[in-house]
């Protein structure tokens, strides 16, 4: 056996982690899987992505790349992990996450990824403090790319920074033990965003829940315009053959197939056939738009699965397809509004015919006051505007 391999050995080694590292969740599982391999060191952000300092035996410092690369977070991408010894002089006592190192950016901004399912039982739960809480998020879910305006991934970077945590977010902020730790847009209905109703006429509307109100107005056959994560959206009933053709010719969009949210897999499965694949499209953290074939004859269907007692879709959504573009609700904003409805919502990007998507509240006022009946609104600017993709299997 080698000396140098021995493994009572202490070395000190200098880790580099490169690609989509930061702002999901990767520091705290350095320290975490740090402590559970005895290494004492310290873990930082910079602009090439992560930066680790261990000190402890050879054979902990194997295991610890080892489980990095098998337990890293669910957002995150490891492009490249380079290992070297350690040059400088600092001695190690225990291992810490440093404050993040500002340098020349190479590192990859994360996309925006779908409420996890925790926060999304959170959100529905009386119990929880996230209870009806439209901007509920953790480390592995909620806004990024959508609310960063430079890096290092940090709050006061974003769109958050002018929202101060209240005294119980602080506390779960900074407790490397719990789910929110270092989630950098963690808010509450205490400290955090908030939505609000308004008519096209740009009056408030006096409601105690604006998001079930919405949910009232698009069962009505209301168009409404709502910002959502990465962009505003227009919504109404995808089952209302009467509002999807006012949509249309308000939107000036005569033919391209409109996108479809429905609330679960459950609702989809009325109109299309699933694959396993696509499922798990529709529930990844990307959530995209998936293009999903139509059952055939749906009205003679004797599938238990497909009810043929649920509205059908309105034939203006999707003109001559054989095919519907649907996705699922991927912030707690959609999951909110959807609970209450057992069919389809159109949801398409908030412009006029080919113009960009309105990400600002005053612009949709301006345009898209034209188009909706009401606008659901919120106080946290998006800085990046992020379009719904779309694939096919
Ligand atoms: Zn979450
Ligand atoms: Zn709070």
């Amino acid at each position: 056996m080698a000396i140098n391999n021995h493994p009572s050995t202490i070395s000190q080694e200098e880790i580099r982690v490169r690609g989509t590292v930061q702002g999901v969740g990767f520091r705290p599982t350095v320290y975490r899987l740090a402590k559970a391999c005895n290494l004492k060191g310290e873990v930082c952000n910079d602009g090439q992505g992560v930066l680790i300092y261990v000190s402890g035996t050879t054979d902990a410092i194997a295991e610890f790349v080892q489980r990095l690369q098998l337990e890293s977070p669910p957002l995150a991408q490891i492009e490249s992990i380079s290992r070297t010894p350690y040059r400088g002089d600092r001695v190690f006592c225990d291992f810490t996450i440093a404050q993040s190192v500002k340098s020349s950016v190479q590192t990859q901004i994360p996309p925006d990824a779908a409420t996890c399912p925790q926060c999304q039982a959170e959100t529905l739960d009386s119990r929880s403090r996230w209870y009806n809480y439209p901007f509920t998020n953790c480390t592995h879910c909620g806004p990024r790319l959508s609310i960063i305006r430079s890096i290092p991934y940090d709050r006061k970077q974003t769109s958050m920074a002018e929202f101060a945590m209240c005294p119980d977010c602080d506390r779960e902020y900074h407790d490397i033990e719990n789910r929110r730790f270092h989630a950098q847009p963690i808010a509450c209905p205490v400290c955090g965003p908030r939505v609000w109703l308004e008519g096209a006429n740009g009056e408030k509307i006096d409601t105690s829940n604006p998001i079930d109100t919405v949910c009232t107005l698009l069962k009505q056959g209301e168009i409404v315009a709502i910002k959502g994560l990465g962009g505003i959206h227009l919504a109404c009933d995808a089952t209302n053959e009467t509002t999807v053709q006012q949509l249309r010719s308000r939107k000036q969009r005569y033919h391209k197939p409109f996108a479809l949210m429905a609330r679960d897999l459950g609702v989809i499965e009325q109109y299309c056939t699933l694959n396993a694949q696509e499922k798990e499209l529709l529930q990844s953290p990307a959530a995209p738009i998936v293009l999903i074939d139509v059952i055939p004859n749906r009205d003679n269907c004797r599938d238990v699965a497909c009810n043929v007692s649920t509205p059908k879709i309105a034939a203006s959504v999707a003109p001559g397809q054989t095919t519907l573009g649907f996705m699922l609700p991927y912030t707690p904003l959609h999951h909110l509004i959807l609970q209450r409805l057992d069919y389809p919502i159109i949801l398409t990007s908030g412009n006029l015919s080919d113009e960009p998507q309105c990400i600002d509240n005053q612009d949709a006022r301006l345009k898209l006051g034209k188009i909706a009946d009401y606008l659901l609104l919120h106080n946290r600017d998006i800085v990046n505007r992020v379009d719904d993709s779309v694939v096919r299997v």
